[in-house]
């Protein structure tokens, strides 16, 4: 098994719907040992269960990543309970209500911070709290979305916050190269989870992605969680710093291609009923 007597941590579970539960259920298949966060005492009830169902039950730590005292504290658990670590998956983003909607320019400092604190500066806190642990051939991988690259409408400070995220992903992977780690990031396709649930319009752009992308279907959590697996495992080892898109090919695309109707008659454009 590829992943077998490897042993991670994975923040960023809420529920079997999350992005992060695909990549430990395709890292669990393959025989990794994993560690489970949560964000608060009233999330601990949600993710108790799925650490139960990847045999984790005795590894399940509090964390917000807002909070440096946490980190601290996983680290000491983390090497308490588990010694050594080979991953780590960071799949934590929150950006405040007022940065996903409206104007961009109206984006308040307040929630700016608070955005790029806990989608993007967490990155950089967790690998330095858990470095000690890493083991010299350690794999990273962080989750990002295409409106970190390209104007995506409503995803606003979620967009400013993945670009960061991304570029921060290749000075990590040139920083950790020297020590043998390894830094990626997934580019997901539109997913429906908790976290999606906050960004505006979000049912049009996963019809949007389904009907444009060179796949013609939207990606599954299952989808990124086995592209997940391979970044954390031996198999990419000589992959660093990559944004790897995982979105059925969308990312491609400079215009919508040609959709052509039951008789073969081109269609001028897509309203989004189709
Ligand atoms: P999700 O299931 O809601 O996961 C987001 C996680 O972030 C939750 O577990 C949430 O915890 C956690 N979180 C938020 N604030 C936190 C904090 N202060 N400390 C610790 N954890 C915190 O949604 P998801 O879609 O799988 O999101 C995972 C990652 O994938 C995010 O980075 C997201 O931007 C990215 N992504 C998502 C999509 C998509 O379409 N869904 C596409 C591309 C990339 P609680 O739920 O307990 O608050």
């Amino acid at each position: 098994m590829i992943m077998q007597g490897k042993k991670g941590v994975v923040l960023g579970i809420a529920n079997n719907k999350s992005i992060a539960y695909g990549i430990a259920k395709a890292c669990k298949e393959q025989g990794a040992t994993m560690a489970f966060t949560y964000l608060n005492d009233s999330l601990k009830k949600r993710v108790e269960p799925i650490a139960k169902e990847f045999g984790s039950q005795d590894f399940v730590y509090p964390c917000d990543v807002s909070n440096p005292n946490d980190i601290k504290t996983l680290k000491e658990s983390l090497e308490k309970d588990m010694g050594e670590i080979d991953f780590i998956v960071h799949s934590i983003a929150f950006a405040p209500k007022d940065g996903l909607i409206g104007r961009f320019y109206d984006i308040p400092k307040s929630s700016f911070n608070i955005a790029m604190d806990i989608s993007v500066y967490s990155l950089i806190e967790v690998v330095r709290e858990l470095k000690p642990l890493m083991n010299s051939n350690a794999s990273i991988l962080t989750l990002t979305y295409y409106g970190g690259a390209k104007y995506i409408p409503n995803y606003n400070l979620m967009g400013v916050a993945k670009a960061a995220l991304e570029m921060t992903t290749k000075y990590l992977a040139e920083d950790l190269g020297r020590d043998g780690i390894r830094v990626n990031a997934i580019s997901a396709g539109p997913i429906k989870t908790l976290a999606a649930a906050g960004i505006g319009e979000f049912r049009f752009m996963l019809k949007w992605n389904e009907a444009h992308a060179p796949l013609k279907k939207n990606v599954t959590t299952s989808e990124v969680g086995n592209s997940g697996m391979y970044l954390l495992s031996n198999l990419s080892s000589a992959v660093t710093g990559e944004i790897h898109y995982v979105d059925c090919g969308y990312n491609i695309m400079g215009m919508p291609a040609t959709i052509f109707d039951e008789n073969g008659k081109q269609k001028i454009a897509w309203n989004g009923d189709n």
